[in-house]
């Protein structure tokens, strides 16, 4: 059986979608009891000249909630007298439209690079586009307090489900590029509501970041006919040294040029472009795999460690099919139980990044690592010299 999804609208016109884990029953959906606020009209993207990207200004977004106690939390459920942007007394997963959006409410096409022809640059009009496309709330529980790897393998498996029903459908919207399924969790990096939550952003171009790695794997099938990350999943794997853990279905690793003091890969063993193309006992796996690395992230430091995970998918009208793979990036900035990486010049300017720690130590402090949480995988077997185990 598989998740089961109700749909509804709010007060202000906004989508929202509840999923249902599989085994609980479905409750009928309540009516949004606030009056209709005006929703804030859609941002502006810029071109940037120098670089060729297109840069998001969404101006209305300075007067977002931030911080709120729980008292006061947008994400937990409604109760009387006290509606929140979830009309529903209790909730598994919910996805809704952001109130603040960066991205929307319009969706359509823009141009990927409107300077081709600079004699017509000139006017700002050619380098300004409307701020087309979406950007979702993904709410992982009805706990205020808690976070993705509190979450049991049910609940996981209905996030992760959540995500690829998302990933399917914004997919398919016309003018939609590229699909950015994430979390940022903790206030050290700008987190401003602390209920567990994960975000989605529907692009109408591809990011900057997914034009180089997709260009670079376009160009390894080119040249090799392979892959690029059959062949990055083999050369983990075959070293050993930095695997974390390994599964049925994924490999979780240290990446060998690691940038970030703490970062993780999770890499499916079969090639899929995005979350919605992976099977049943692979979204299984992954709901394990996934809250287990978390879980040992967590244990690194006597607080929860900040992070962001992000999911790499191939954009949607991608150049060569065969020459992409999903996966999934954890990152964190926290070197030391009270001190963070801060991007300085060289990262900041330049996007060279300097690292503080080797990969092979990060990845050897996850294996061991008391994860916290009781019912934990056992880490990957570190591989000697021979590469034997
Ligand atoms: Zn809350």
């Amino acid at each position: 059986m598989s998740t089961q999804i109700s749909r509804n609208t709010l007060a202000d016109g906004r989508e929202i979608l509840f999923f249902h884990d599989t085994d609980s029953p479905v409750a009928p959906l309540a009516e949004d009891q606030r009056s209709a606020e005006p929703r804030p009209s859609g941002g502006q993207l810029r071109f940037d000249l120098l670089t060729g990207e297109w840069v998001a200004v969404a101006t209305h977004r300075q007067s977002r909630t931030h911080l709120p106690v729980a008292a006061e939390c947008p994400l937990c459920p409604s109760a009387p007298g006290r509606p929140t942007e979830i009309p529903a007394a209790d909730y598994e997963v919910v996805v809704f439209e952001n109130r603040f959006p960066s991205l929307g409410p319009g969706i359509g096409a823009v141009s990927a690079d409107p300077s081709h022809n600079f004699a017509e640059v000139a006017a700002e009009s050619a380098l300004t586009a409307p701020a087309y496309g979406r950007c979702e709330v993904v709410v992982f529980s009805s706990e205020h307090n808690g976070s993705f790897a509190d979450l049991d393998t049910a609940r996981a498996r209905t996030v992760i489900d959540a995500w690829a029903n998302r990933t399917r459908e914004l997919a398919s919207c016309a003018g939609i590029e590229q699909v950015f399924v994430f979390e940022n969790r903790g206030e050290e990096i700008g987190v401003t509501i602390n209920h567990p939550h994960g975000q989605i952003y529907a692009y109408p171009y591809v990011t900057p970041h997914t034009k180089v790695t997709s260009a670079r794997a376009v160009q390894h099938r080119r040249e090799t006919g392979r892959a690029l990350m059959a062949d990055i999943l083999a050369f983990e794997r075959r070293s050993g040294e930095r695997m974390v853990l390994e599964s049925a279905h994924f490999s979780a690793f240290v990446p060998y040029a690691a940038r970030w003091p703490v970062e993780v890969h999770i890499v499916p063993h079969r090639q899929v472009l995005s979350i919605d193309e992976l099977d049943e006992a692979e979204r299984e796996d992954l709901a394990r795999i996934y809250s287990e690395t978390l879980r040992r992230i967590d244990g690194l430091y006597s607080t929860p460690t900040p992070y962001i995970a992000a999911w790499h998918q191939a954009p949607v009208n991608c150049e060569d099919r065969a020459a992409e793979w999903l996966h999934l990036e954890i990152t964190s900035p926290r070197r030391a139980e009270n001190k963070l990486k801060f991007l300085a010049g060289s990262e900041a300017a330049m996007g060279a990044f300097v690292g503080d720690v080797s990969a092979e130590e990060t990845a050897a402090r996850l294996r061991n690592v008391q994860p916290r949480s009781a019912d934990s995988m056992p880490a990957a077997e570190p591989t000697n010299e021979d590469g034997h185990r």
